[in-house]
């Protein structure tokens, strides 16, 4: 075995996918309810996005940072006021978005508020899914991710997610920001009271600390919103972007908010070879074109759909619990079933439906959003027949 076995995929080999549909080293083709996480909100081998990256990379693929290239400065004009920021700091994968926020939120404490170095920390919400560097596991608390890969970075505390009273209680002069999913994907979907995030909002102005809001996978369009924290009003002051920022094509990840705080990550701060290489502008161009079409529209218009089914399931005593917003949803697999989310996934890949499940008997579903209304049905028959054991022979 030559490849390192960090992880445990369900037994299928893909070699090919388009739209909603993926198909096997066999031929046989499966309903893809994953969608990379949402890295495939726009579905697979998009025409304009496989369009974008092909005439990209016959002309100019990587400069890194040393020289400036054509498609950076309308790539940031782009991206800022699609999200209605000031400045946008371009990476590539979520993580370093992520890694990249913290950096700017200590500067900023340094630099700005005054914290005294090196006394800045970090508020963070348990059960948190922010990626997968030293410092991030740092503050999580799923067991696989951290134990074993200490000494840990310091300047980060926990609180259980959802309670801002919790985050109130936490915050010291030494904060210098809050950092939260705006729902945690990871975690199995879980949506956080319709105050919280207001309320986050108003204990950072209070106190002076920012409020980053992690939407690598909530965000561009997977809960009908552009930024899913503008379901509840809110404007966090950093926002980290991913994976569906690069289209499901490319890594393309990035830092959006305010000037004042990005802007302390001044030259030699702060970078990366390959963020905002030339490719990945191309491809965040397309994207942020794609993004003015009708996505949001779609998630919108077949969330009720999808809810009043998991329901019916749930009815049945089929699932236990259902949280869905737009077109994601984390359900639980009932205990009666006796049946953990991974034999589940693997049922629903007998029925052609290809899911992931999450911690213990959770799934969660994240169809491309081009998802027609007639492939939600069929996915859904996929998890329902998977749930009752109706199996094709
Ligand atoms: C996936 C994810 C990340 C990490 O993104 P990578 O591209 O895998 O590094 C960070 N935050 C959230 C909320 C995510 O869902």
């Amino acid at each position: 075995m030559t490849l390192t076995p960090n992880y445990n995929p369900l037994p299928v080999t893909l070699r090919e996918g388009h739209g909603t549909t993926v198909t096997d080293v066999e031929g046989r083709d499966y309903l893809d309810f994953l969608a990379g996480y949402s890295a495939v909100n726009f579905g697979h081998s998009h025409p304009r996005l496989v369009e974008a990256v092909a005439e990209q990379a016959k002309r100019l693929t990587l400069v890194s940072r040393a020289f400036d290239h054509d498609l950076l400065m309308p790539f940031a004009n782009a991206l800022t006021e699609l999200t209605q920021t000031e400045m946008m700091l371009p990476m590539n994968t979520g993580a370093e978005a992520v890694e990249s926020a913290i950096k700017a939120a200590r500067k900023w404490a340094y630099d700005v508020k005054g914290i005294e170095p090196y006394r800045a920390e970090i508020i963070a919400a348990e059960g948190s899914f922010h990626g997968r560097t030293t410092t991030i596991v740092s503050f999580s608390s799923d067991p696989d991710a951290k134990d074993g890969f200490g000494p840990y970075t310091p300047g980060f505390i926990t609180c259980p997610y959802g309670d801002a009273g919790a985050i109130e209680n936490a915050i010291t002069e030494n904060t210098a920001a809050i950092l939260v999913e705006p729902i945690q994907g990871e975690a199995g979907v879980l949506i956080p009271p319709e105050d919280y995030l207001p309320r986050l909002r108003e204990l950072a102005d209070q106190h002076n600390v920012l409020l980053i809001v992690d939407e690598v996978q909530s965000g561009l369009g997977r809960t009908g919103y552009l930024l899913d924290q503008w379901r509840v009003g809110v404007k966090a002051d950093l926002t980290t972007l991913g994976k569906a920022l690069g289209g499901g094509v490319y890594p393309v990840s990035a830092v959006v908010g305010r000037a004042d705080v990005l802007g302390c990550l001044t030259a030699g701060t702060h970078g990366s070879t390959f963020g905002g290489n030339p490719v990945a502008c191309r491809i965040g161009l397309e994207v942020v074109e794609l993004l003015k079409g009708d996505y949001l529209e779609r998630a919108t218009k077949l969330a009720p759909r999808l809810r009043e089914r998991l329901e019916a399931m749930v009815e049945q005593n089929l699932l236990s619990g259902v949280r869905t917003v737009g077109l994601w949803a984390g359900v639980d697999v009932h205990p009666d079933l006796g049946l953990t989310g991974r034999e589940v996934c693997e049922r629903m890949l007998q029925c052609g439906v290809l899911a992931k499940d999450t911690h213990g008997a959770s799934l969660r579903l994240a169809p491309p959003l081009v998802v027609t209304e007639e492939e939600l049905e069929r996915g859904l028959d996929g998890l329902e027949a998977a749930l009752k054991g109706d199996l094709p022979s």
